[in-house]
């Protein structure tokens, strides 16, 4: 009985030991930021299953009818992909956007909510435009967002799930040992929304990292970026309602926020004047 114990300890600790140097194997670094980061799913991967997600998405929801509203949605974002696509040149980084296909969608929900996808699939719902207002608050968001998805921060939520619910297997293995498990992981992790009822939140260090590029990004699309912090307070506001909206849920506004928010604005501001 002993011996077997022993058994048992023994090759849990290799178990350990492999999820551990998996981990390190695996850590790669956020472009633009240098931060190191979780990362086990290759970006092959993860472009192919966003891509799948999304198509399934799109089919299930309603694109909005107001033209003039899914125009602005689509300019908007183009202009803060342009902004994005000269930044990463800037740095020598195009090769991290090969495989994009951009796309900029507005959807018929009163969700409060937005997101983008690897890939550069990018969903505003019309419930968040009323706290958008104009342009410069929709840049806000896009730019925030499309932050998120170009600092692979999906990717390494999804890393830390498959590592500390499924012991770091592979994405593929479990997707094809627990398929419907799988799949909440992935929409919790890419912020897709609580139709599952799992949210997960931003962390503080994921949140900080997509304000200070999605300030850049906005300010290079040329918007100010002091719109940013008016935008945060707006969506802030809306906490005090009964039900705070999944935007919020996943990536929450207060005054520590609104003061980084505030802290950022001027190394932004120098990508806003250059375009001027
Ligand atoms: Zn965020």
């Amino acid at each position: 009985m002993k011996r077997r114990g022993t058994m048992r300890t023994v090759v849990k600790v290799c178990v350990l030991q492999l999820v551990l140097a998996l981990m390190l194997l695996s850590c790669s670094t956020v472009p633009l930021t240098g931060r190191r980061q979780l990362n086990i799913i290759p970006d092959a991967t993860v472009l192919s299953m966003s891509f799948q997600e999304y198509d399934a998405f799109m089919k299930e929801n309603k694109l909005s009818t107001n033209t003039t509203q899914t125009a602005t949605v689509k300019r908007v974002g183009k202009k803060v992909q342009t902004a994005v696509e000269s930044y990463f040149a800037q740095q020598g980084m195009s090769a991290e956007l090969s495989g994009y296909a951009w796309e900029f969608n507005l959807v018929e929900s009163e969700d409060l909510n937005a997101w983008c996808m690897p890939g550069g699939k990018v969903v505003v719902y019309t419930g968040i435009l009323p706290v958008t207002k104009d342009e410069a608050g929709l840049a806000v968001v896009m730019g925030h967002e499309i932050a998120h998805a170009v600092a692979k921060h999906g990717n390494e939520r999804m890393s830390q799930q498959l590592v500390t619910q499924m012991g770091g297997v592979a994405l593929s293995t479990a997707l094809e040992e627990k398929p419907e498990q799988t799949k909440q992981l992935w929409t919790a992790a890419f912020g897709l929304g609580s139709q599952v009822g799992v949210l997960l939140p931003f962390s503080r260090l994921q949140e900080t990292e997509a304000d200070k590029l999605g300030l850049i990004f906005m300010a290079m699309a040329g918007y100010d970026p002091h719109k940013a912090v008016d935008f945060w307070k707006r969506m802030a506001s809306q906490q005090e309602g009964a039900a705070p909206p999944e935007f919020l849920s996943t990536h929450p506004s207060d005054e520590t926020r609104i003061q980084k928010l505030n802290e950022l604005v001027p190394e932004a501001m120098k990508y806003y004047s250059v375009q001027r």
